[in-house]
């Protein structure tokens, strides 16, 4: 099965007994039982539930793992999958990590004795350095959020593989679609399925895929002992979203490579962030292991000021966090996604206040060029 049937096809299609093409939303918390001990393979809605499981088949199948699980959010997702460590586990993490899960990382699970290193992990010798004898996994975005940096997930892998880590991907940005870690040797994959999975601004969710039966009982033991499941009805509205992923993606890829063109000729803007520019940094390693560069591109506008007018007054671009919709979205990182990392670090980290990021959607993209230029020299 090639990459776009299987998001039409993949995981459970439809319904066996009605043959209903898509599948029932089973509004249901808890299930008759035949016997004491005797059910059907459902017992309670937390534990398991058939929409949320045909999802769950459905993400593992095209992230191509072992299983899949569907949390209330991308948050939920991450926080479950640093809760299978123990008190006084070390973890290294990418830097520019998304602010959430430096927030939960540094003020939340520091709590309960996880130990973290964020480290550039665009630079290897970077990682190697932090690897503690406690550590037990390497944490990776690739492309970041807001730089579009790029991590080599081959050569991580190697690195995991070699100090026996288990090496987890937040993949939100690439989608499925283009990049699938697993094949370069991640053996967790999680998403924010609030960003282009769901893909239309309308549900919170989060997913993981792991790759052996010991890391499902793992992530299903906290799945089921803290709770923070998917609905059914969110899961079938995720299921939804999925199987227009390939042609969304296809189209704001174009759309993104236009924006790019349009943006390289404006003398107001400098610093332009996206993959999929040759002099980009991490241009190589990216298209090594993803076969788009996604919709993402941050860009520098010159002050905080100027990225205040421009916000203030596009049209087609709404002004909004997340990313990975239908509608175009803008946002400024060092007010609004990023506010939460200090204002010192985020210096460090090249998030500057004129630093303006943008998620391509699927208006026509003559629109986009417009309502953006008269927006900027307004
Ligand atoms: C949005 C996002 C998250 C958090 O997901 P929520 O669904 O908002 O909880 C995690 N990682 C990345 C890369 C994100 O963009």
């Amino acid at each position: 099965m090639r990459r776009k049937t299987r998001l039409i096809h993949g995981g459970i299609s439809g319904d066996e007994k009605t043959g209903a093409v898509s599948v029932p939303i089973y509004q249901v918390s808890t299930y008759k039982q035949d016997g004491v001990g005797k059910h059907r393979g459902y017992e309670y809605s937390r534990t398991g539930n058939p929409t949320r499981f045909a999802l769950e088949e459905l993400i593992k199948d095209i992230e191509g793992g072992h299983r899949g699980f569907a949390f209330g959010s991308g948050m939920a997702a991450i926080t479950s999958v640093l809760m299978t460590f123990d008190q006084g586990d070390h973890v290294v993490f990418t830097d520019d990590v998304y602010g959430g899960t430096y927030r939960l990382v540094s003020k939340v699970l520091n709590r309960f004795g996880l130990e973290a290193t964020f480290v550039n992990t665009s630079d290897l010798s970077e990682i190697e350095a932090a690897i503690q004898e406690n550590t037990k996994a390497i944490y990776v975005e690739t492309p970041t959020n807001p730089l579009l940096k790029v991590t080599d997930l081959a050569k991580v892998s190697e690195i995991a593989k070699d100090k026996n880590l288990t090496f987890i991907v937040d993949n939100t940005f690439s989608t499925p679609y283009w990049q699938n870690p697993i094949d370069q040797g991640a053996d967790i994959v999680l998403h924010s399925a609030t960003k282009y999975l769901g893909g239309h601004s309308d549900v919170v969710a989060g997913l993981v895929v792991v790759t052996s039966e010991e890391l499902a009982e793992k992530v299903h033991f906290v799945l089921n002992s803290s709770g923070g499941v998917l609905g059914p009805q969110d899961s079938w509205l995720l299921m939804r979203g999925i199987k227009t992923l390939g042609i969304r993606m296809e189209e704001i890829e174009s759309n993104t490579r236009e924006f790019v063109e349009f943006l390289s000729d404006l003398p107001e803007v400098t610093n332009i962030y996206y993959p999929g520019l040759e002099s980009h940094e991490g241009h190589e390693v990216h298209q090594s292991q993803a076969r788009g560069f996604g919709g993402m591109i941050s860009f520098d506008v010159g002050s905080g000021e100027k990225a205040d007018q421009v916000l203030r007054n596009v049209n087609y671009f709404t002004l909004a966090e997340s990313l990975g919709a239908v509608e175009s979205l803008i946002s400024v990182p060092a007010m609004m996604t990023h506010a939460s990392i200090p204002s010192e670090r985020r210096k460090e980290l090249g998030i500057t206040d004129g630093l303006v990021r943008v998620s391509i959607g699927l208006e026509d993209v003559e629109d986009l060029k417009e309502d953006f230029l008269q927006a900027l020299r307004k």
